[in-house]
């Protein structure tokens, strides 16, 4: 067994170096915080309710024990869970009416459950006494929010990704790392089947971290470098167990001993202990980064620092729409905020320059040159680099010759007539040039339009929307030739990322031109229609943030996992050669990968299970590196110990993504049926095992899994599972992909937008205002708010907003004023104005990817896009409403349990 490491003793500074990079705060693991117990795991913890839930209108009366049950460490004898009850007047059966006008997700649904022949006239559920996304989410920030998440106990479930927390890293990597869909895994795999609950962890090896929290320390191990068990490789971690004086130790993975070599070698304290644990960020903490030896780099030889290289379109509609100049404009800055290392004082970052529409046009760019030369390659069926020297350069030597450079472009293709774009060629070009000067690196593609050029790769117009809803709609989500797959193949062996930027006017088909961008691990953003005045904010936001952003290169990441189970399945832009190895050209700090395991054999509650997470990779100044994440978590023999230590946010984010890989080989509908059948079984599995007894009537749902019927409804009826006609194809393979790197936080606002009302903002204070549910029937018409998903940001007006309102938001004096056309809220002196405009400003910073802000007035066509994101009522291409969706779930589990 194993025991998590104790609090550190509060010696002073660490005598270990800082790496390169953001300087880190000195200070070990603190002693634990008041309330945080470090006594060895138990069999199960608390879940993450961890006081009683107020008292609520909502529940039902309670046969069961009171709900405070939760409180505290579960008594021994597993009675049945309390569970989320819902009921009304007895029974579930009741319902609400189906929405006029529009058609039912479920035919017979409002009817379920009646005596045939005498329908009980239809009464409303009252959505007040359904479970409330915005209710757990308060009550998590209320009762979690406050006091630091200290990592030193297994199988802890961390607080919900919409609460602020600290991460105190105590042996175990911080949830910005690691998210799991249970801390508390089933010790069989009949369990394990038998519940349905897929075992999957959401890791995100770079995740950015708060100013407060420590980057992971890098320790140096010289030449012989990190230590290893030497049958399974992993790597020396706090789980490991010193034994024989230190002088071997035994591995928490596969249980081989391992020699100590000399140089590592320590005494152990009376306790076991190595007495320099708490000087060892191997030894005790959850995460930190070892430097590689050359025996982890390419060809037995240390990497030269990566390139960058941007590569533009300069066809009719990219000149035309003003791109090509935006784009020059922006880089002549940009340049200068390439990522850099630590405290160096220049980015080690080369950069170089393309230019194309049928043929390209490559840039030397040498600094001893006066002027930028052009060298044009108009053979793109076998592409080749027609430059060496001059072409992948420092810009501070350069600096003069690439300004010259961005000011002709423009100039040079003002006038140009050519249409037809190539694209294979382009990311062939890229690859060349990194494949000859041996290095890694990432190309920026700035592209219009469907490939159409005769060249390698050219695509054909293939949309068909008439295939939705057949068997062949997977069609429209795989590449329509395996050329890219082969090029995406080549790029990884070489460590090119790439990062596409799309300005479509019409269909491109995002499905193949994704490929590679998709396999190497970079970025795809899509602005399609793009117009200078409306876009260009959007798109210069993005590319500051993703040029300048944290990227590991030629990365290659492995989980290990303790006896018993084992990573059988990852979802993620990433490439595959083997069972084991991710491989990413490029891995950057908002990409998540996610891992489903499965049993290979029996777990011990006593041992628990354990996960680490390798990830080797260049940094952005060319230093090869090992990044370790540890987790560990509790195994049970009891299904409700499974159930209490769920996380249904990070349990929503594996099935979109499971179900968004499944389109690409199934018919859509036999995705959502399955999705519904397993979410029912998860559901009546708990109903059977670990609920208290009650009538057939009532649904009960797991305290921790309260919101999966909503967050499923969600997912069901997002565009890529049930597109309305607004929908393009393009859209939905885009959408695919995003969600396919998405982390849990990410992935909870996409599916469940956060609707704020801003008319109820406290001026005079920093905090959002409370939430309110995604439903038209939450709005009131003299309100102001605001929802966002992580793309979009949509301010809906109601009709009877007061003037005073009005003329300080928008500097108009009625309703019918407001101009749709607004892209952005006007700068206007005054508290509300400042007010909504901070918060906007605050939700961009949160997320990734800019959002695009469109203004809604009510009743106004635009009303239907933003009710399109009013999750909780019936969508008008036929997705179900919450009430309606939770009914059928309801049926579905009855139907498992008869
Ligand atoms: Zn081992």
């Amino acid at each position: 067994g194993f025991a998590p490491p104790p609090p550190s003793t509060g010696l002073g500074p660490s005598p270990y170096p800082p790496p390169a990079g953001a300087p880190r705060p000195p200070p070990m693991p603190g002693p634990p915080l008041p309330g945080q117990s470090l006594a060895g795991p138990s069999a199960s913890q608390p879940n993450h309710v961890s006081s009683p839930p107020p008292p609520s209108p909502m529940a039902g009366p309670h046969p069961g024990p009171p709900m405070g049950g939760l409180h505290g460490p579960p008594p021994p004898t597993h009675p049945p869970q309390p569970g989320y009850q819902i009921q009304q007047n007895g029974s579930f059966e009741q319902v609400r009416g189906p929405q006029p006008n529009y058609p039912g997700a479920y035919p017979g649904a409002p009817n379920y459950g009646s005596q045939p022949g005498a329908p009980p006239p239809p009464k409303r559920l009252d959505p007040d006494s359904i479970p409330s996304p915005i209710q757990v989410i308060e009550d998590d920030r209320n009762n979690r929010g406050s006091e630091p998440f200290v990592t030193g106990v297994r199988g802890q479930v961390p607080p919900l990704v919409t609460t602020n927390f600290l991460v105190k890293d105590q042996g175990n990597a911080s949830p910005r790392y690691i998210r799991c869909t249970s801390y508390n895994i089933p010790c069989t795999s009949d369990m394990a089947k038998q519940s349905q609950v897929p075992l999957a962890a959401v890791i995100k090896p770079l995740a950015t971290l708060p100013p407060e929290e420590n980057l992971p320390y890098l320790v140096d191990h010289g030449e012989s470098g990190p230590v290893r068990c030497n049958r399974c490789k992993a790597y020396m971690c706090p789980f490991m167990q010193f034994i024989e004086g230190g002088r071997r130790f035994q591995c928490c993975f596969c249980s081989c001993v391992t020699e100590v070599p000399p140089q590592y070698f320590q005494h152990l304290d009376h306790t076991g202990k190595r007495v320099d644990f708490y000087d060892r960020p191997e030894l005790s903490l959850g995460s930190y980064e070892f430097l590689a030896t050359v025996d982890y780099c390419k060809n037995n030889k240390f990497p030269s620092p990566p390139a960058f290289i941007f590569m533009i379109d300069v066809s009719y509609n990219a000149v035309k729409s003003g791109l090509v100049r935006l784009i020059c404009e922006e880089l002549k800055s940009l340049l200068d905020y390439l990522p850099r290392e630590g405290n160096m004082e220049e980015s080690a970052i080369r950069v170089g320059f393309v230019t194309y529409n049928k043929v390209l046009h490559f840039y030397n760019v040498k600094s001893s040159l006066a002027q930028p030369q052009m060298m044009v390659v108009s053979d793109v069926a076998d592409m080749f680099v027609p430059l060496l020297d001059g072409f992948l350069v420092n810009v501070n030597e350069s600096r003069t010759v690439i300004t010259s450079l961005l000011d002709q472009i423009p100039e040079m293709f003002a006038d140009t007539r050519e249409t037809e774009t190539v694209f294979a060629p382009v990311i062939q070009a890229g690859l060349e040039a990194l494949k000859v000067t041996e290095c890694a690196g990432k190309l920026f593609i700035f592209h219009t339009s469907l490939p159409i050029a005769e060249a390698p790769g050219k695509l054909k117009n293939r949309d068909d929307k008439k295939l939705i809803n057949t068997d062949k709609e997977k069609t429209l989500f795989q590449p329509q030739t395996s050329f890219y797959n082969n090029l995406a193949k080549d790029c990884v062996a070489q460590g090119c990322c790439v990062d596409l930027f799309l300005f479509p006017n019409q269909y491109l088909d995002v499905a193949t031109l994704g490929v590679v961008p998709y396999q190497t691990g970079g970025s795809i953003y899509k602005y399609a229609y793009f117009q200078l005045e409306t876009d260009q904010d959007r798109f210069l936001n993005d590319l500051r943030r993703d040029v300048q952003k944290e990227v590991g290169f030629d990365a290659v990441m492995r989980v290990r996992t303790s006896t018993g189970i084992r990573a059988t399945d990852f979802f993620g832009a990433f490439y595959m050669s083997n069972t084991t190895d991710v491989e990413m050209a490029g891995l950057d700090c908002d990409k998540t990968i996610t891992v489903e395991f499965k049993h290979d054999d029996k777990l011990s509650e006593d041992s628990g299970a354990l996960l680490q997470c390798a990830l080797l990779y260049t940094s952005c100044a060319g230093q090869r590196r090992l990044r370790i994440h540890n987790l560990s978590l509790n195994c049970c023999t009891q299904l409700a110990d499974l159930y209490r230590n769920c996380e249904t946010d990070t349990l929503i984010n594996y099935l979109a993504k499971y179900a968004y890989r499944g389109v690409l080989s199934s018919p859509v509908k036999a995705v959502r049926d399955a999705l519904i059948s397993q979410c029912a079984q998860i559901l009546a599995c708990y109903r059977k095992n670990c609920a208290s007894p009650s009538s057939a009537g009532q649904l009960i749902l797991p305290e921790c899994m309260k919101l999966l019927p909503v967050y499923l409804n969600c997912v069901l009826k997002s565009d890529v599972l049930q597109p309305g006609p607004e929908v393009t194809t393009d859209d939905r393979a885009y959408i695919r992909q995003l969600v396919t790197s998405m982390d849990v936080a990410e992935t909870n606002v996409f599916f469940y937008p956060r609707l704020l009302p801003l008319t109820k903002a406290d001026v005079d204070s920093d905090s959002l205002p409370a939430a309110i549910r995604n439903s038209e029937e939450r709005l009131c018409k003299g309100d102001i708010y605001l929802l966002e998903n992580g793309l979009n940001i949509f301010v809906w007006v109601g009709v009877n907003v007061q003037q005073g309102l009005l003329q300080n938001l928008f500097g108009v004096s009625s309703f019918n004023q407001i101009s749709n056309a607004l892209n952005a809220l006007p700068v206007l002196e005054n508290p509300f104005s400042r007010k909504v405009r901070s918060i906007v400003d605050m939700l961009q910073v949160q997320r990734s990817r800019y959002m695009k802000l469109i203004i809604v007035k009510q009743e106004d066509k635009l009303e239907m896009l933003f009710k399109h994101f009013l999750v909780e009522d019936k969508s008008l291409n036929g997705g179900a409403s919450y009430v309606d969706f939770l009914c059928h779930m309801h049926k579905e589990i009855r139907q498992l349990l008869s």
